[in-house]
């Protein structure tokens, strides 16, 4: 898919549903309901029934590219949550619900589930630790926003936590976390980030008794504004959540708590991805959307209401 906005796919559902089906399925139609494939699958011409209807033979079911994806059984057509996709994963700094109602011509409350949505699929699926032979992985706290109900004051108290591991060259991960104690960052630690990878941190207290669990650990002294010391720095991860507060500040003000986790993971997944052309990462993002129809459902009951501005 090249990435231009004029291209087709973006314009026309009968090209959509074509780019579709050629992404998902390049050596033909499978059937998601029994897997069956080849002959026993055929397109239903016009025929009968809508456009993009299949029909299989082996268990006699009906289907269409978008069924167990996250685009099934939406109102709102597939050319257009295509390029949504494509807007919200090759834009630096994300995109706005208001943006997306504007250019989509749908609502602004559509524009805003269709997002979150997305954002969802954007899942890094966190399989292997990082660092894995070695690597070096940052890990750090930033604050943002604002809990709900607490007044401004000095200090963290009245933000939102989040804690990122960023592999030097590689990935970064990112977690909304209820305090930044060693207790609730230790599991996080020991999950994501491999036995032989060498840790850099500032030397928070939480660090040192989780550090030597790794291959190395080293810290810098941010409390008395030490910012590198030889390799030990941790300017990478400085750099994204420099990233994601501009994009968070610039484009999506007022993020409710309950939200920040799926803005985390598109922040995450863009900064993952960054060295790929952004039709590769369009591509990347659908790969994740494959299966999503169950969180799909979920994100649907929980996002009850869109905030105002989010
Ligand atoms: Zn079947």
């Amino acid at each position: 898919m090249t990435a231009d906005l004029t291209n087709p796919v973006f314009q026309d559902e009968a090209k959509a549903r074509e780019w579709l089906e050629a992404s998902r399925w390049p050596n033909g139609a499978i059937c998601p309901h029994c897997r069956a494939t080849g002959e026993r699958v055929k397109r239903l011409e016009g025929k009968v029934g809508r456009p993009g209807l299949w029909q299989c033979y082996e268990c006699d079911q009906q289907f269409t590219v978008t069924v167990g994806t996250l685009y099934e059984r939406s109102h709102i057509p597939l050319h257009k949550w295509l390029l949504a996709t494509h807007l919200l994963t090759s834009s630096k700094k994300g995109i706005s619900a208001h943006q997306l109602h504007r250019m989509l011509g749908i609502t602004y409350k559509s524009a805003w589930f269709m997002a979150h949505r997305i954002r969802e699929a954007m899942g890094d699926s966190g399989e292997t630790p990082m660092g894995s032979g070695g690597g070096t992985v940052e890990a750090d706290e930033t604050y943002i926003g604002r809990k709900p109900a607490r007044a401004k004051r000095t200090g963290h108290g009245h933000k939102l936590a989040v804690m990122s591991l960023v592999e030097r060259g590689g990935g970064v991960r990112s977690f909304h976390v209820d305090d930044v104690s060693a207790a609730t960052l230790r599991p996080i630690l020991d999950k994501n980030v491999s036995r032989d990878a060498h840790l850099m941190s500032d030397e928070a207290k939480t660090y040192t008794e989780i550090g030597w669990n790794f291959a190395s650990h080293k810290t810098v002294r941010h409390g008395i504004d030490e910012y590198v010391r030889g390799t030990a720095h941790t300017n990478t991860i400085e750099g994204f959540f420099s990233i994601f507060k501009r994009g968070m500040k610039g484009v999506y003000q007022h993020c409710g708590e309950q939200h920040l986790h799926r803005y985390l993971k598109e922040f995450d997944f863009r900064y993952s991805n960054r060295k790929v052309t952004d039709a590769e990462r369009a591509r990347k993002a659908l790969k994740g959307i494959e299966g999503k129809r169950l969180t799909y459902r979920r994100t649907s009951q929980r996002l009850a209401r869109p905030q105002a501005q989010a």
